[in-house]
């Protein structure tokens, strides 16, 4: 074993210049935790490419080891299973807090018509309470005792099923409190209150992101989320399964965008609640069209009773993150879903047809 110099010293580059290595800012330590999730390692990709040492921790529930498998042999990043509803010691400088089971299969899903047993839907929906409330109060708690700045990535969920259109932070929102989705939105609520009780209370510097439905490479290919099932269905020549009359509405935000605002908001200065979420607004109807035009214009489309308490639309006003985060999203849908398509046709079809996309 030996000691590298501590001094500094200033490196000359190839063309003669010196580069002050003493003047280069210090490179951040950041936990991700879900960092191995959908948002997560698409977040990690870019903290690592910024030269920041990653910690991410996760359980793997919906995440995937894959997502991150690049990653692993970089001496700056560290992967660690654990469960966030466990308290946990770690150093560093930041903390985005994205561990939660999001996935709608696990909570909201009618279990007579549907695989999932009575039982399972309750240790999945116990899952999620103990995941937003202890998961992110341990979080919390990191975030206080070392003094690290802490993201809470809550949800366009906490607006329920909105009379307010389009929803600005300011609204409070039209949640069920006992209603199927209430382990999710309930859930995420109380992670936000708890986030301003130790912001207000104990002087925690934190950031609250309200995300609304996001879309990209590396989602959870059977979550039950509508843009992985109609990109799946078309792929494996099934009917696009439209939930109700598919007038209902959502606004869909590429990953990128989502990730962009993420950074932005944790390194700005202002503590949110920010919607980041793309604007553009569609009808299931009309999402469904774009991923025929996409993937498979013979697409047949089928419709399904819908589920419980499905907001009938919800579009974010991002007025607020444009003005004090300077973000506003770039890609839209129809740019978007095909930058997602060969990452789902390789993920269903594995290697029998890689190289022909
Ligand atoms: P995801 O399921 O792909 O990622 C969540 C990650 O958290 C997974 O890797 C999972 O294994 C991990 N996890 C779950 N419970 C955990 C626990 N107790 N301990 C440690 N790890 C745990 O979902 P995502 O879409 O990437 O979502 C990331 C975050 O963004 C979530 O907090 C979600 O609520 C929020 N969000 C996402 C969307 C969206 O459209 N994708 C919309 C609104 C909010
Ligand atoms: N916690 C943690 N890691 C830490 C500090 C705290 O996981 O480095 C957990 C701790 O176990 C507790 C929670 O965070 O369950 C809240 O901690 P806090 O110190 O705010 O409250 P207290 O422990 O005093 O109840
Ligand atoms: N949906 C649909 N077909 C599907 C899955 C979902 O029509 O195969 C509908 C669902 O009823 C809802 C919308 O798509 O109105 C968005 O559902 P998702 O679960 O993706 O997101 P969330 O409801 O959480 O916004």
């Amino acid at each position: 074993a030996y000691e590298l110099p501590t001094r500094n010293f200033d490196l000359v580059n190839a063309a003669g210049a010196r580069i002050p290595l003493g003047l280069k800012s210090k490179s951040l330590r950041v936990l991700v935790t879900g960092g191995s999730g959908f948002v997560g390692s698409h977040l990690v990709d870019r903290l690592m490419a910024r030269g920041d040492n990653v910690i991410v921790v996760d359980n793997f529930f919906t995440g995937r080891k894959d997502n991150v498998l690049h990653h692993l042999r970089n001496p700056r990043f560290e992967l660690i299973r654990h469960d966030v509803v466990e308290p946990i010691l770690l150093e560093v400088d930041q903390i985005y807090h994205l561990a939660c089971p999001a996935s709608p299969v696990h909570y909201k899903y009618n279990p007579v018509k549907t695989i999932i047993s009575f039982i399972n839907l309750f240790s999945s929906r116990l899952r999620y309470h103990k995941t937003n409330v202890v998961g992110t109060l341990n979080m919390l708690g990191l975030a206080k005792r070392i003094n690290a700045r802490f993201l809470l990535t809550s949800t366009s969920e906490v607006y329920g099923d909105p009379l307010e259109h389009p929803q600005v932070e300011t609204y409070w929102g039209n949640v069920n409190p006992i209603g199927v989705r209430s382990c999710y939105d309930e859930g995420k609520r109380v992670a936000e209150t708890l986030t301003m009780d130790y912001h207000r209370g104990l002087n925690t510097e934190v950031r609250i992101a309200r995300i609304f439905n996001t879309y990209g490479p590396r989602m959870c290919l059977d979550d039950g989320r509508v843009v992985s099932n109609f990109v799946a269905q078309a792929l494996r020549k099934q009917p696009l399964t439209v939930y109700g009359d598919g007038m209902q509405t959502r606004s869909f935000q590429y990953v990128s965008d989502l990730v962009d605002g993420l950074m932005r908001l944790m390194e700005g200065e202002h503590v949110g609640p920010f919607n980041l979420g793309n604007p553009g607004e569609f009808t299931m109807l009309e999402l469904a069209k774009v991923v025929q035009d996409t993937i498979d214009p013979n697409a047949k489309i089928e419709f399904r009773p819908n589920t419980e308490d499905d907001p009938h639309k919800r579009k974010p006003d991002i007025s607020r993150a444009k003005e004090l985060l300077g973000w506003q999203p770039s890609v839209t849908l129809r740019e978007g879903l095909p930058l997602m398509v060969s990452d789902f046709r390789q993920r269903i079809f594995g290697d029998l047809k890689e190289g022909g996309s």
